[in-house]
C-alpha cells in the first residue's frame, strides 16, 4: 500500500538508512501539497494545523509535528477527526537548555554588546569600566516549568553553584535530589530568582503569564530568559522593564509575532536576541526528523506512535 505525505519542508540531513528502507517498503510518497488523498503531515512550527485545514484531508490518519511544543496544532481538532498527533520529545532537550545556558551568559556578562563594541571600533583601550556585568555564580536560577528542558537548564546551574528553584505542578524528586532544586509557588519565583529561565509550554493558559504584574514582583536587576515561546511573555510589557532597568537584561530565542519583534526590543542594548534556534544543532535537528518520520509510519502502519499527544483522548473515544 503507498502513502501520500504531505511535507512542505526538505530536510537536508542524511537519516539513518533502516528508516529510509521503511519508508521505502511503506511506499511513503512525499509531497509539497495538501489535498483531500493526503494520508500524513509531517510540519514544522509554521504549519497550523487547524480545524479548516483538518476538514481538507478526509483521509489523514497523523499529524506529525517536527517539534516539541505543538501551539501550532488544535489537538482537540484532531482527536474529533481520529487523528493522531505527534511531537519530538527528549531528542532536542540537551540541545535547548544549553542555548538557554549561552542566553543566560550572554545577557549577564553582556556578550552581544561586547562584540558590537569591539566591531563598531569603540574599544580605544582596556577600562576598569566598560561593560561591567551581573555575577552568575553562586546566584539564584528560577526555573519556570521543570519539564524536559527546564530540568535540563537546573542541571547545568550545579556548575555555578547557584541555588536552583523551580515550579511545577508536581514535584520532581530526582531533579530537587540531582540539583537541591527547592520547588516554590509562582510568586516566589519571581521575587527570589536573579535569573528566570521560562520553560513552560505555551496553552491559553501560559498566555502572557510573564506580563507587567510579574516583571514589576521580579528582583531589581534580574535577568529573564526565554527558550519556549514568545507569547508567553508580553513583550510590549518586557520592553518597558528593559528600558526603566527594572530588569538588567534579557536573553531572548522566541518572541510573539515571530519573525517579527517588538520594535522596542530592536532598539535596547540590554538584550540578546537570536532567531529561534535552541534545537539548532546538527544532531538534535537529525534526531527530530528521525523521530517524527518514525511516529509518521508508526500510525501508518496503525500503530500508536511512542509521541502520541492524544493517545489516551484517542483509545478513550
Ligand atoms: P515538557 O517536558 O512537556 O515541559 C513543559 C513544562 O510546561 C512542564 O514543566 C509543565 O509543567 C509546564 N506546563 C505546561 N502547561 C502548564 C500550565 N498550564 N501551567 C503551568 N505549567 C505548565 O516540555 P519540554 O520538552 O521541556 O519543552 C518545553 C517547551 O520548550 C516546549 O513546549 C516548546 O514550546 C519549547 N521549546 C523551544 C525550543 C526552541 O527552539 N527555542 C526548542 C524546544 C522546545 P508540569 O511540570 O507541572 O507538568
Amino acid at each position: 500500500m503507498a502513502f501520500r505525505v504531505y511535507r512542505p519542508y526538505v530536510f537536508p540531513d542524511a537519516i539513518d538508512p533502516d528508516i529510509v528502507k521503511e519508508l521505502k517498503r511503506l511506499g511513503v510518497r512525499f509531497e509539497s501539497t495538501l489535498h483531500a488523498e493526503t494520508d500524513a503531515i509531517v510540519c514544522l512550527l509554521g504549519v497550523k494545523v487547524d480545524a479548516a485545514l483538518l476538514d481538507q484531508v478526509p483521509k489523514l490518519r497523523v499529524v506529525s509535528n517536527v517539534a516539541v511544543g505543538y501551539d501550532n496544532i488544535d489537538v482537540a481538532a484532531c482527536t474529533a477527526r481520529g487523528v493522531i498527533a505527534t511531537n519530538t520529545p527528549d531528542v532536542l532537550t540537551e540541545a535547548t537548555a544549553d542555548l538557554a545556558w549561552a542566553l543566560l551568559l550572554a545577557a549577564a556578562r553582556r556578550v552581544p554588546e561586547g562584540d558590537r563594541y569591539v566591531r563598531a571600533g569603540k574599544w580605544k583601550r582596556w577600562d576598569w569600566t566598560t561593560l561591567r556585568g551581573a555575577d552568575v555564580h553562586g546566584r539564584t536560577l528560577g526555573i519556570l516549568g521543570a519539564g524536559r528542558i527546564g530540568q535540563a537548564t537546573g542541571h547545568r546551574a550545579v556548575g555555578f553553584s547557584m541555588q536552583v528553584l523551580y515550579t511545577s505542578r508536581e514535584r520532581k524528586l530526582l531533579f530537587e535530589h540531582t540539583t537541591l532544586a527547592r520547588r516554590v509557588d509562582f510568586k516566589t519565583l519571581l521575587r527570589e530568582s536573579d535569573f528566570l529561565s521560562v520553560h513552560v509550554s505555551l496553552s491559553k493558559e501560559t498566555r502572557h503569564l510573564i506580563g507587567a504584574k510579574e516583571l514589576a514582583m521580579m528582583k531589581p536587576g534580574a535577568i529573564l530568559i526565554n527558550t519556549a515561546r514568545g507569547p508567553i511573555v508580553d513583550e510590549a510589557a518586557l520592553v518597558k522593564a528593559l528600558k526603566s532597568g527594572k530588569l538588567a537584561s534579557a536573553g531572548l530565542d522566541v518572541f510573539e509575532h515571530e519573525p517579527k519583534l517588538h520594535p522596542g526590543l530592536l532598539k535596547l542594548e540590554n538584550v540578546a536576541i537570536l532567531p529561534h534556534i535552541g534545537s539548532a544543532t546538527d544532531s538534535a535537528r537529525r534526531r527530530m526528523v528521525e523521530t517524527a518520520l518514525r511516529n509518521c509510519m508508526s500510525a501508518l502502519k496503525g500503530e500508536m506512535p511512542p509521541n502520541a499527544i492524544n493517545g489516551h483522548a484517542l483509545s478513550r473515544k
